[in-house]
């Protein structure tokens, strides 16, 4: 399978930040991994122009469950697909924290994003109250039961595993705490959805930047990133893609 380097630039970045597109472009015309930038919605449109025909795709960082309606402020996710976008990130810890969402709504999401021919990229994660508790796997099995689709498959579902503690902290888990919880996600991923869980992309977020990249990859069924920080510089980006090519 094809690794992933995803990058999530939250709510950062004008007109401006599109050259580090280019630069990244430039320094990675052809990566052996896949390569996927989530920017501010306003950014889509002209972030897909701008990666028109090279191997970068370009993701949404959020969409509502329905297609169209009375929702002021919401993107559907048939507007990301009409911009340009291939990928959506769904559940992100921050979304789930500062907009209150559950599992189910994150599981409509999803529906809603395979419905209109996008990757939905389930984020799931413990905080570390529950980690300190011992309750990871009964936390992240839980989300990932109840956040995914009937019917996903290894087309149009990643899964990206992110510690809440870990993520913009510069703290990560230990490589046998990640390898730990990604063999765990496979073994649960095979429960929900059979055989195809064999070919899904797990990635691993949370502080992953171009010194911690290459160790983490090496764990086995980490299957890309999904990286916040470090992905809103080429350089930095750009490393962390040849980390994965390798
Ligand atoms: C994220 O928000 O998805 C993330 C992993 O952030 P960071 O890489 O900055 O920790």
């Amino acid at each position: 399978m094809k690794k992933l380097a995803a990058g999530n630039w939250k709510m950062n970045g004008t007109t401006s930040a599109l050259t580090e597109v280019q630069a990244l472009l430039a320094a990675h015309p052809a990566p052996a991994c896949e390569m996927l930038l989530c920017p501010p919605a306003t950014l889509i449109a002209q972030m897909a122009t701008a990666a028109s025909g090279s191997g970068l795709l370009v993701g949404g960082q959020d969409c509502h469950p329905k297609a169209s309606g009375a929702h002021t402020g919401d993107i559907s996710a048939t507007m990301l697909k009409d911009a340009g976008a291939s990928h959506v990130i769904l559940g992100h810890s921050e979304r789930r924290a500062d907009h209150g969402e559950t599992d189910a709504l994150v599981r409509a999401k999803a529906v809603a994003a395979m419905a209109a021919g996008l990757v939905a990229v389930v984020c799931i994660g413990e905080t570390e109250a529950e980690r300190d508790a011992g309750k990871t796997l009964a936390v992240i099995g839980g989300q990932l039961d109840g956040s995914l689709p009937a019917g996903a498959t290894a087309a149009t579902l990643v899964v990206a595993y992110e510690p809440v503690w870990a993520i913009g902290t510069g703290r990560t888990p230990t490589l046998a705490e990640i390898g730990e919880v990604h063999a765990f996600l496979r073994d649960r991923l095979r429960g929900l959805i059979g055989d195809e869980a064999a070919a899904v992309r797990l990635l691993y977020g949370g502080s992953v930047k171009p010194s911690n990249a290459a160790e983490i990859f090496a764990v086995p069924h980490v299957d890309g990133a999904l990286v916040g920080g470090a992905s809103l510089k080429a350089a930095d980006f750009g490393a962390i893609v040849a980390a994965l090519s390798a």
